[in-house]
C-alpha cells in the first residue's frame, strides 16, 4: 500500500481519518447512436417521460433533505428543479433528436457536453462551479431514460472517506444525511460548489481539487483528510498518523471552543454591547452562521443570485430567498445588498462588456441604474420581503449624491405599484450606502444624511484609497487595514455617522481580525459583520477589552507614522495585557 501526501484546497476544515470509498464516475454514452426518421416521435417521448421520472424523483429526494437536514438544504433541489424545467435544455434535447436523428441518449449526451464546455470556459469560479449542478440534473434524466437498468448504488458501511471525481449535490446530500461520511476529496471542485458548503455546514472536513486522487487511490486505502490545511494523505505510517491524530485533537478542541464562545453574549468588559453579523453569499450559510453565534446578516452579496443562474432570476426566486433569510433571521437583521455585478464579476446571460479597468467600471450600483429593468426585479422582491420587518437594504460602490436620488426615486416608484396593488412591505424600510469609494467616506456628513446607516466596505475602500488591487497578490504587502490614512479616514466616517445619530456598521474583511476589531470598537463601532467562521474570535476579543481603554490607546495610536508603529503600539497596548482575547487552541480560523 503506497504512502502519498496529495496537496489540493482545504472547503471544509477539520480532520479525519478512515477508509476511502470511491464512489463512480458519471458517464454519457460516448457513440452517438443514429434512429430513423420514424422513431424520432418515440424518442421525444421517452425523453419526457424520463423528465417526469426525474421531477418526481426530485421533488422526492428534495422533500427527504428537508426532513433530514433542513430547510436550507432543500433548496439545492428547487434549484436543480429549475434546471430541468429549463426550456432551453428540454428543446435542445427534443431538436437534436428529430434534426440530428440520434437517440435520446445520444441527444442528451451532446447537450450535456455543450453545456459543459460553456461552463468549463468561464473564468468566474461560482459560475463553474454550477457544471456540477446541470450534470447531476442530466445524469438522473439519462438514468431515466433506462430506469430499470440503472445498478443500485452500494451502500456505505461504517465510517468511509468519500473519494469523488466530482461530488454532485444529490450525491453529496444524499451520502451525507446517512451520517458515516467522515470526509471527502475530489479530483474537482471549488468552494463554492454546493458540495462544500453542505459539507462545511455539516462540519464534513473536505478537500477538492486533488486533480487525480480517484486515480491514484484503491477502495479500502487508509485515507487522512485534512480539511483546514488542503491536504490528503495516503496510506499513513503508525508516525503519521500519530502527528494527524494530534492535530485532529487540537482542532476538535478549538471546534467545541468556538461553538460555546458563539453562546456568549456580545458584551465588553466594561458592559458596551456590540453586535457581531454574518457576511453571507448563499441562503444556505445561514444556518452556519446562526451557529457561530451572528446576530443578524450584516450583508448578503446578493449578486450570487444571477451568478447561480443559467437564466436571469425571476421576482418569485430573488423572494424566495430574501423571504427565507429574512424568516430564519429574525427578529435580527438582513442587510441585503442589492447586486454589486460588472466589473470583474461577469454576467454570461447579459453578455456584458469587458471593461479595460473593472474595478473602475460599470459596477454595483452603476451597472443596476443602468439596468432598471432588473434592478426593479430585484428591489420589488426586496420591497416585498421586508414585511417580515427586519430587512434592510444597502446600496454598493455610492460615488455620488446623485445616485442616491436616483435609486430613491426608483424605489419610491415601485413602492407606490405595491402599495397600489395592495402588496404588503415595510414602509419603514431602512435604506442604507456603502462607503466603499473613498469620495463618498469624505462626504459622510452630508450623504448620510440621506440615509438611514452607513456600512463601510473596507475591502474595496482600502483597495481605492491606497491604489491596492486588492487581488493582486504582488502589491498585497501595500494593502494595511491599520495604515495611519486608513485609520483617519474611518475615524472620520464613524464619528460623523455617530454624531449625526445614524447606525454605522463595517462589512470588510478588517472586522474579521481581533486587532483590527479592538480599533474599529475604539473608534466607535458596534456592528461588525465578517465572515461566520471568525465570528467567535472576534466576540472573544472584543469580550476581553474595556471599550473605553481601547478608544484611549486608538486616539494615540492615531498620530503614530506608519502601519508598521500603529500594529506595533497596539499589540503592545492591547494584546499583550490580554492573552484571554484569543481562542485557547490557538488556531486562527
Ligand atoms: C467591501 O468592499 O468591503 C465589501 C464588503 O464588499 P465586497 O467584498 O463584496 O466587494
Ligand atoms: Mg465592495
Amino acid at each position: 500500500m503506497e504512502f502519498l501526501r496529495l496537496r489540493g484546497a482545504g472547503v471544509s476544515p477539520g480532520i479525519a481519518m478512515a477508509e476511502a470509498f470511491l464512489t463512480e464516475r458519471v458517464v454519457f454514452s460516448s457513440r452517438p447512436t443514429p434512429i430513423p426518421a420514424s422513431r424520432a416521435g418515440a424518442e421525444v417521448k421517452r425523453f419526457r417521460e424520463a423528465s417526469d421520472r426525474t421531477r418526481e424523483e426530485l421533488i422526492q429526494v428534495r422533500d427527504t433533505i428537508r426532513a433530514k437536514v433542513g430547510e436550507e438544504h432543500a433548496f439545492i433541489f428547487d434549484a436543480h428543479l429549475l434546471i430541468l424545467d429549463d426550456p432551453a435544455l428540454k428543446t435542445g434535447v427534443e431538436r437534436r433528436i428529430q434534426e440530428g436523428r440520434v437517440s435520446a441518449e445520444s441527444a442528451l449526451t451532446e447537450v450535456h457536453a455543450h453545456y459543459a464546455g460553456i461552463f468549463d470556459a468561464l473564468t468566474d469560479e461560482t459560475m463553474r462551479q454550477r457544471k456540477a449542478d446541470v450534470t447531476d440534473v442530466m445524469t438522473k434524466l439519462y438514468r431515466n431514460l433506462a430506469p430499470g437498468e440503472a445498478e443500485a448504488e452500494p451502500a456505505l458501511d461504517g465510517p468511509t472517506i468519500l473519494v469523488a471525481h466530482d461530488l454532485l449535490p444529490s450525491e453529496a446530500a444524499r451520502r451525507f444525511s446517512q451520517g458515516n461520511v467522515l470526509a471527502v476529496a475530489m479530483d474537482m471542485g471549488g468552494p463554492t460548489s454546493h458540495a462544500a458548503i453542505l459539507a462545511r455546514s455539516m462540519n464534513i472536513p473536505t478537500v477538492v481539487g486533488l486533480h487525480d486522487i480517484t486515480q491514484r487511490i484503491r477502495n479500502g486505502d487508509i485515507l487522512i483528510v485534512d480539511g483546514t490545511d488542503g491536504e490528503v494523505i495516503v496510506n499513513p505510517p503508525p508516525a503519521v498518523r500519530k502527528e494527524f491524530l494530534g492535530k485532529k485533537d487540537k482542532y476538535d478542541a478549538y471546534r467545541r471552543e468556538l461553538h460555546e464562545v458563539a453562546k456568549w453574549k456580545s458584551v465588553t468588559r466594561d458592559g458596551v454591547r456590540f453586535f457581531p453579523m454574518a457576511n453571507i453569499e448563499l441562503p444556505e450559510e445561514i444556518h452556519h452562521a446562526l451557529s457561530y453565534g451572528a446576530e443578524g446578516v450584516g450583508l448578503f452579496r446578493s449578486e450570487f443570485i444571477y451568478l447561480q443562474r443559467n437564466a436571469l432570476p425571476t421576482e418569485e426566486e430573488h423572494f424566495a430567498v430574501y423571504s427565507r433569510l429574512a424568516k430564519e433571521v429574525y427578529p435580527n437583521p438582513v442587510f441585503i445588498r442589492t447586486i454589486d455585478i460588472g466589473g470583474d464579476k461577469s454576467l454570461p446571460i447579459l453578455q456584458i462588456q469587458k471593461e479595460p479597468n473593472p474595478a473602475l467600471g460599470l459596477r454595483a450600483v452603476r451597472f443596476s441604474l443602468k439596468h432598471r429593468e432588473l434592478f426593479r426585479i430585484q428591489l420589488r422582491a426586496i420591497l416585498r420581503a421586508s414585511a417580515q420587518r427586519n430587512v434592510r437594504v444597502t446600496i454598493p460602490m455610492i460615488t455620488e449624491i446623485e445616485e442616491i436620488g436616483e435609486f430613491k426615486l426608483l424605489f419610491a416608484e415601485i413602492k407606490a405599484e405595491l402599495a397600489e396593488a395592495k402588496i404588503p412591505f415595510d414602509p419603514a424600510l431602512p435604506l442604507g450606502i456603502m462607503i466603499e469609494v473613498p469620495a463618498a467616506a469624505a462626504l459622510t456628513d452630508l450623504l448620510v444624511r440621506e440615509v438611514d446607516y452607513l456600512s463601510i466596505g473596507t475591502n474595496d475602500l482600502i483597495q481605492y484609497y491606497l491604489a491596492v488591487d486588492r487581488s493582486n497578490e504582488d502589491v498585497a504587502y501595500l494593502y494595511k487595514p491599520l495604515h495611519p490614512s486608513v485609520l483617519r479616514l474611518l475615524r472620520f466616517v464613524i464619528e460623523t455617522a455617530s454624531k449625526a445619530g445614524k447606525e454605522v456598521s463595517i462589512c470588510g474583511e478588517m472586522a474579521a481580525d481581533p486587532l483590527s476589531a479592538m480599533v474599529l470598537l475604539g473608534l466607535g463601532l458596534r456592528r461588525f459583520s465578517m465572515n461566520p467562521i471568525f465570528i467567535p474570535r472576534i466576540k472573544k476579543a472584543l469580550r476581553a477589552v474595556e471599550a473605553k481603554t481601547v478608544s484611549r490607546v486608538v486616539r494615540q495610536a492615531m498620530d503614530l507614522k506608519s502601519a508598521q508603529e500603529v500594529e506595533e503600539f497596539l499589540i503592545e497596548k492591547l494584546l499583550v495585557r490580554h492573552p484571554e482575547a484569543f481562542l485557547q487552541s490557538g488556531l486562527s480560523s
